[in-house]
C-alpha cells in the first residue's frame, strides 16, 4: 500500500464517523425525546473526541509528506486532507470537545429561552458559547483576524472583507427596490385552511419533481428545517403551518436543492473529503435557485397553483397570475427563513454586521438585545415585539455557529450568477418548469456544479460553471425585473 492509500483508508474511516455524528445531529432535531438533551450532549462530545484524535492524528502529517497524488481527484483530496489536519492540531482536543458538548446542550437552551420569550435565560449560555468560540477562532487565527478565522470553516477563501464589500455592492440596490416595490400596491396573500396531510402529500412530490431520490433519503418535520447527510443517506425536513402552504412547499424545495447536491455528488467521491458540499455559499446556491429561481418562476407556480387548487380545492387566488404574485408578495416581516426574495439578504446583513462585533468585542452579549431591535427597526420600519421575533429565532449563534449567516447571501449571489449562465446554455426551462419538470435546469446544475463535490474551491466551481467570476450584478437585476413585473413598478 502506498502512503496515498493508507492515507485514504484512514480518511474513509474518519468520514464515516463524520456521517454518524451528523445523524445524532439529525435524530436531535426531528426524533430525540426533549428529556434526553443532557445525555446527548455528552454523546456528542464523545465523537466529536474520536473524530479530533483522528483528524489530529500525526500520522496524516507523515502520510501527507509522502502521498504522491496521481491525479486532480488526488490533489484535491490531499488538500482537504491537510486543511482538515491543520485545523484540528491548531485546536486543543479538550476545547473542541467541550465546544461539542456545551452548544448540543445550548440548542436546547435556546429552544427553552424562545418558548418562554425570555431572553435573560438564554445569556448567560450565549455569553459561553461566545466565549469558546473565540478561543477556538484565536487557535486557529494564529495573528490573523478571529472573525475570518470562523468565516473561512463555512466558506474557505472568503473573508469578511470580501463579503462585507459584497454586502455593499447589494445594499443600496436592494434598499431602492424595497422602497419602489413597498410603495406600490400589494397583491392580497393567499388565505384559507390548508391541512397538513395535503401539504405533506404535496412536499413529497414537489421533492420528487426537484429530482430527489426517495430510495436514499427521507422527509421529517423539524421546527427549523434542515437537510443533513451526503451519499447514500440524505435527509430533508420541512414544517407545516396549516394557514400558511407556502412554508411548507418553500421549506421542502429549499432542502430538496441542500440534499440533491449531497444526493449527485459523483458516486466515486463517497466517504472521501470530496464526497460532500464544497462549502456553505455554494449549498446555499443549490437551495435557492430551486426556492426561487426555479420554484418562485411564473411557469412553476402555474403549475403549482393547479396542483394546489386540486389538494386544497378552490383558492382565495382568482388565477395563476393572482397565485404568483401572492407566493413572491413583498413585505416587512421578522422572520429571517420566511422573507421574501428583496428582504431576505437585509436580514443576513444585519445579523453579519452584529456577529462581526461580538467576535471582535465591540458588542458585549448583554447589549445584544438593544443592538438587534435597534438595527431592525432602522432596517425594516418595524420595532420588534418579542424575541422570537427579534434575536431568539435562530438557532445559530446557540450551536456557535459564528462566521455562517454571510453564506446565505453569498449562496443567493452565486444561484443569480448561476440562474444567468444555466438560462443562457438551456432552452426550454420554464416550458418545462410550467409542466411541473425542473429536471432541464436540475440536469445543468447536477453536471456543472452538484457532482463536482469538493472537487475545486468553492469559488471556481461557480466560475467554472458560469463561465464567468461571481458578482452580485446578476441576482440584482434578476429581482429588479421579477418584481418589476409582479409590482409593476
Ligand atoms: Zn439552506
Amino acid at each position: 500500500m502506498t502512503a496515498y492509500d493508507r492515507l485514504m483508508a484512514f480518511q474513509r474511516e474518519t468520514e464515516a464517523l463524520g456521517q454518524i455524528a451528523g445523524r445524532l445531529g439529525w435524530d436531535q432535531e426531528t426524533m430525540m425525546p426533549r428529556g434526553a438533551a443532557d445525555q446527548r450532549g455528552e454523546e456528542q462530545g464523545a465523537i466529536e473526541g474520536v473524530l479530533h484524535a483522528r483528524r489530529s492524528d500525526p500520522r496524516i502529517a507523515e502520510w501527507l509528506e509522502d502521498a504522491n497524488p496521481h491525479s486532480d481527484v488526488a490533489r484535491a483530496n490531499l488538500r482537504l486532507i491537510r486543511r482538515g489536519h491543520l485545523r484540528a492540531t491548531r485546536v486543543p482536543a479538550d476545547l473542541a470537545q467541550e465546544i461539542a458538548r456545551v452548544t448540543s446542550v445550548a440548542q436546547g437552551t435556546w429552544a427553552e429561552a424562545r418558548r418562554a420569550e425570555n431572553v435573560a435565560q438564554f445569556l448567560p449560555t450565549l455569553t459561553r458559547v461566545v466565549a469558546l468560540k473565540r478561543q477556538e477562532a484565536a487557535a486557529l487565527a494564529g495573528n490573523g483576524d478571529l472573525y475570518d478565522a470562523m468565516l473561512d470553516d463555512y466558506e474557505p477563501g472568503a473573508t469578511a472583507a470580501t463579503v462585507g464589500a459584497m454586502f455593499d455592492g447589494l445594499r443600496p440596490r436592494l434598499v431602492a427596490l424595497r422602497e419602489r416595490v413597498l410603495g406600490a400596491a400589494s397583491p392580497a396573500a393567499l388565505d384559507g385552511h390548508f391541512p397538513a396531510d395535503g401539504q405533506m402529500r404535496l412536499a413529497r412530490e414537489l421533492a420528487r419533481a426537484f429530482g430527489y431520490d426517495w430510495s436514499r433519503g427521507r422527509l421529517d418535520l423539524a421546527v427549523h428545517p434542515f437537510s443533513s447527510g451526503s451519499g447514500h443517506d440524505v435527509r430533508i425536513t420541512t414544517r407545516v403551518v396549516e394557514a400558511e402552504p407556502f412554508n411548507c412547499v418553500y421549506s421542502t424545495i429549499h432542502e430538496t436543492g441542500h440534499a440533491c447536491y449531497e444526493q449527485g455528488i459523483d458516486p466515486a467521491y463517497l466517504l472521501t473529503p470530496l464526497g460532500q458540499g464544497v462549502s456553505m455559499g455554494v449549498h446555499e446556491s443549490q437551495s435557492r435557485i430551486y426556492e426561487n429561481q426555479l420554484g418562485r418562476s411564473r411557469p412553476f407556480t402555474g403549475w403549482l397553483y393547479g396542483r394546489m387548487t386540486e389538494t386544497f380545492g378552490a383558492l382565495s387566488a382568482p388565477d395563476a397570475d393572482a397565485f404568483h404574485a401572492a407566493v413572491n408578495r413583498v413585505q416587512p416581516g421578522f422572520i429571517r427563513t420566511e422573507a421574501d426574495e428583496v428582504h431576505y439578504n437585509l436580514h443576513v446583513m444585519l445579523r453579519f454586521d452584529l456577529e462581526r462585533a461580538l467576535i471582535g468585542g465591540a458588542l458585549e452579549v448583554a447589549d445584544l438585545e438593544a443592538a438587534w431591535n435597534a438595527r431592525f427597526e432602522k432596517d425594516f420600519g418595524v420595532a420588534v415585539d418579542k424575541p422570537s421575533h427579534g434575536m431568539l429565532q435562530d438557532v445559530h449563534w446557540s450551536v456557535g455557529l459564528f462566521g455562517y449567516f454571510p453564506t446565505y447571501t453569498l449562496g443567493n449571489v452565486y444561484a443569480g450568477c448561476l440562474n444567468r449562465a444555466m438560462r443562457a446554455a438551456v432552452p426550454g426551462v420554464d416550458g418545462a418548469l410550467a409542466q411541473g419538470d425542473a429536471s432541464p435546469a436540475t440536469a445543468w446544475l447536477h453536471t456543472n456544479v452538484q457532482r463536482h463535490g469538493g472537487l475545486y474551491e468553492p469559488r471556481e466551481v461557480i466560475t467554472r460553471a458560469c463561465g464567468f467570476a461571481p458578482s452580485e450584478a446578476p441576482l440584482l437585476d434578476y429581482l429588479e425585473t421579477k418584481f418589476a413585473e409582479i409590482y409593476a413598478l
